[in-house]
Order: structure tokens, then sequence, then C-alpha cells
């Protein structure tokens, strides 16, 4: 079977450029070369002309210059529409196309190069980036907090650990102190009976949630032995489902439990109204969610 793969574009190579094209230059990309979007480029400084970097040359392409934004096939004549990014912009670090055998020295001296001219090499949509922005309707917390996740922090000063649950203060904030990072994330094994992380967006790809339930059981006897849920644009952070936790907990795994569940897990959060959908309906939407949860676990159920 043939299987095609999609190549990188500019969205996903280009994070941030300056306004007014003031990031871009128009170049020419030498004859004899087909290089794809994000090649790093350096200019011979006898014809002006671009090429892929090249650590063992002396005429000017050892030096990093900007960034191919996008692909130009010059393998018979060359092309002079090529699209640089040469400064003040933020390029992702995993649409950037290198030499094959670069070291990672070499590498870390060229981002520099870059970085000097204002294009900044960054990791982008990083699980540490996504907690971090700490986004009240992000999608990676509600799915740690049901599974129990911890995050290893760590500073000058050392390391400590702390709960995904217990991280967030308020809209934006957390208990990352000044110089801390998120070095991982810690995820215990489980059992889980029924395990599944829901989001509802108006779009069905690459939008944001407009609510999030990510729920673990475990069963014993068709009775909730344990139960973790974490919700997303329910409150101003991201939040653990303690209450609806606790009315689920020791009870049959039935729909009269969930119709119960679903009252309380309603009433647990006041949701903010916004462009996505109202309290109300956001409500009605976590409910909804929980309640599609108890349907699929019995077609599991049934299956297994
Ligand atoms: C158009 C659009 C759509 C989006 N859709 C979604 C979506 O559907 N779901 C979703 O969850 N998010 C969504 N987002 C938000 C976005 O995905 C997150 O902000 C992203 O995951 C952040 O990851 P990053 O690695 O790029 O972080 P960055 O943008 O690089 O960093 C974000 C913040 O975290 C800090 N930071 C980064 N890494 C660490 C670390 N290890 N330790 C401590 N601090 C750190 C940075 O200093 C910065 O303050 C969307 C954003 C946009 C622009």
């Amino acid at each position: 079977m043939s299987a095609i793969t999609e190549q990188n574009n500019l969205g996903d190579l280009l994070k941030y450029e300056a306004p007014n094209r003031y990031s871009r230059d128009v170049a020419t990309i030498a004859a004899g070369q087909n290089l794809p979007l994000g090649t790093v480029l350096g200019r011979n400084a006898s014809d002006g002309k671009h090429y892929a970097i090249d650590p063992a040359a002396t005429d000017g392409t050892e030096s990093a210059i900007g960034v191919l934004a996008n692909a130009i096939d010059a393998t018979n004549a060359d092309r002079s529409d090529a699209i640089l990014i040469a400064r003040h912009a933020i390029v992702a670090k995993t649409a950037l196309v290198w030499p094959i055998a670069l070291t990672g020295a070499q590498r870390i001296s060229y981002e520099q190069q870059l970085a000097e001219r204002g294009v900044l090499v960054r990791e982008s949509a990083t699980l540490g980036g996504n907690l971090a922005n700490g986004s009240p309707i992000g999608d990676s917390m509600p799915l740690l907090i049901a599974l129990g996740g911890e995050l290893v922090l760590e500073s000058g000063k050392g390391m400590r650990r702390l709960s995904v649950d217990s991280f967030y203060t308020g809209y934006r904030q957390s208990r990352l102190e000044k110089g801390e990072v998120i070095r991982s994330v810690s995820i215990p094994l489980h059992a889980h009976s029924f395990f599944r992380a829901l989001k509802l967006s108006k779009r069905q790809d690459d939008d944001i949630s407009i609510a999030c339930l990510a729920i673990g059981i475990s069963l014993e006897n068709n009775h909730v032995k344990d139960v973790r849920i974490g919700v997303g644009g329910m409150a101003a952070t991201p939040a653990r489902a303690v209450q609806t936790e606790a009315v689920l907990k020791g009870k049959p795994w039935s729909q009269a439990t969930i119709n119960e569940a679903c009252g309380i897990l309603e009433a647990e959060f006041s949701p903010i109204s916004d462009m996505r959908g109202s309290a109300d309906y956001r409500k009605k939407a976590i409910a909804g969610l929980l309640q599609r949860f108890w349907l699929e676990s019995q077609e599991q159920a049934e299956v297994a």
C-alpha cells in the first residue's frame, strides 16, 4: 500500500513574525538544490546566492542567516522566489531542516547564530508548555488530573513534586516559582475498569474545549471502588471534581448512580459564559459527557 506523508507547512514552521512582513526577505536559491521548507540557509559571500548551510564550507555558507519559508526546487536552475525568515521571528524546532551529519554542538551553535539575528528557535506544543500555560481549557490537565499525575518541578534549589490537581491557584496562575521549570510528569500505573477523556469543542479538529471531562473508574462487584475526575472549561483553572467523585464512590455502577452524579457535577462548578458557550450550556454539557462515559462503559462491558 502506498503512503502519502503530509509535508510541513508554513504554520508548522513559523510561530511568530513581525508585522508588515518585516521578518521576510526574498532570496535566491542556487541551482542544484532541492530544499524543503524549514531548511536553515547560509549565503555565499561571492555570488550572493543561498545554500543549505554547510559547516565545512569557507565561502559564507558555513554561517546560518535564516530559514527557508517555502519549499524550493532549484535542481535545474537558480530560483529567485525563495522566502527567507531573516529576522525577528519565532520558528518551531521540529520544523527545521538541518544537514544530515550535523552534530548536536553544531546545531546549538547554529541556533545561537539564528538567535543573534532575532530568529528564535523554540520547542512548540510541548506538554510542559501546555501545563505551564495554565489555560482552564487546556487539553492535558483534566487528563492528568484524572490519572493522578504529578509534576516534577526543578530549579537551582532542587526538585519537588506537586500533584497536577494542586498546581493551579487561579486563572493562569500556578505554584510554579520564579526560576522553576516543569522537568517531567509522572503518572502512576492504574488498573482502570474504564477510562475516557471526552472533549467538547465547536469544531471537530484543531479547536480548544468548551468543556472537557476526563474520568477513570475502577469497579469491584459492579460497585465504584475508585474514581478520579478532571474537568476543563468549568472554572478559572482545570479542576478535580471531588464532590462528584465522593457521590460515585462505593455506589453501584448504574444509571441511577450516574443520574445522581450528573446532578452533582452540574452544581459543583460555576463556569463563565463566553463566546464558546454559556455557563448553563457548559453545566449541561459536562453532565452530558458523564452520561456518555456511562453509556460507553456499558458498550465496553458488553463487548468484554
Ligand atoms: C490557535 C491555537 C489553538 C490552540 N488550541 C489548543 C487546544 O486545542 N488545546 C490546548 O490544550 N491548547 C491549545 N492551544 C494552546 C497551546 O497549544 C498551548 O499554549 C501550547 O500547548 C503551549 O505549548 P508550548 O510548548 O508551545 O509552550 P510555550 O508557548 O513555549 O510556553 C507557554 C508558557 O509555558 C512556559 N513553559 C514552557 N515550557 C515550560 C516548562 N517545561 N516548565 C515551565 N514553564 C514552561 C513558557 O515560558 C510560557 O510562559 C492553542 C493555541 C493556539 C494559538
